[in-house]
């Protein structure tokens, strides 16, 4: 019922993003992305971390994916200093989440491993707050009840109530504003 009601909602969202996907073709790039706590299984998180896809930052820091600098701890090597070749091959945080050694159970032995690499390492570190984690968005995630509970209080037509970890969700909220602003409908 909770999903269905969802995936209603989600289903007139995806047809107002294609229109506009179809009005501004030509002036400007929409990229729509389905969400991944319509199916319950993770994404392969930008083909999985380190082994398809790098960014360069303005002050010249590789970095795995856009928001990776969410991730405390994680240093990233800049073009100013190295060959990119050798921090793609060696620098730490490229290889902070690559391969399986990190990972925890059930990723760990889990046969979709290698289809969607533990999913998202940020997403991991915003809801839970430890980027090892298994993406909560998973159904076999032990902090899955984190998702289900923010849907289920997106979904409730009363006042909307607290998901399990409130503080994550704070968190989430404050270093998004951090990170990105967004633009108005330019209708
Ligand atoms: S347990 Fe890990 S590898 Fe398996 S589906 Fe969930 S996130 Fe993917």
């Amino acid at each position: 019922m909770l999903r269905s009601r969802f995936l209603r909602r989600y289903s007139r969202a995806e047809e107002n993003a294609r229109a506009a996907i179809e009005k501004y073709r030509g002036t400007l790039e929409i990229a729509f992305v389905q969400n991944d706590y319509l199916t319950g299984e993770p994404k392969p998180c930008m083909g999985g971390w380190g082994r398809s896809y790098m960014c360069i930052n303005p002050a010249g820091e590789v970095m795995p994916c856009h928001a990776a600098s969410v991730i405390p701890g994680l240093r990233f090597e800049t073009v100013r200093d190295s060959a990119l070749g050798d921090i793609w091959r060696d620098s730490p945080a490229m290889n902070a989440f690559r391969g399986d050694d990190w990972m925890m159970e059930p990723c760990r032995t889990c046969p979709r491993k290698e289809i969607d690499f533990g999913g998202c390492r940020c997403q991991a570190l915003l809801l839970t707050g430890d980027a090892a984690a298994t993406d909560p968005v998973c159904s076999l995630a032990p902090a899955h009840l984190i998702v289900e509970s923010a849907l289920a209080g997106t979904n409730s037509s009363d006042a909307v109530s607290q998901p399990v970890h409130a503080s994550s969700f704070v968190q989430l909220q404050q270093l998004s504003s951090e990170l990105w602003s967004y633009r108005m409908n330019p209708d």
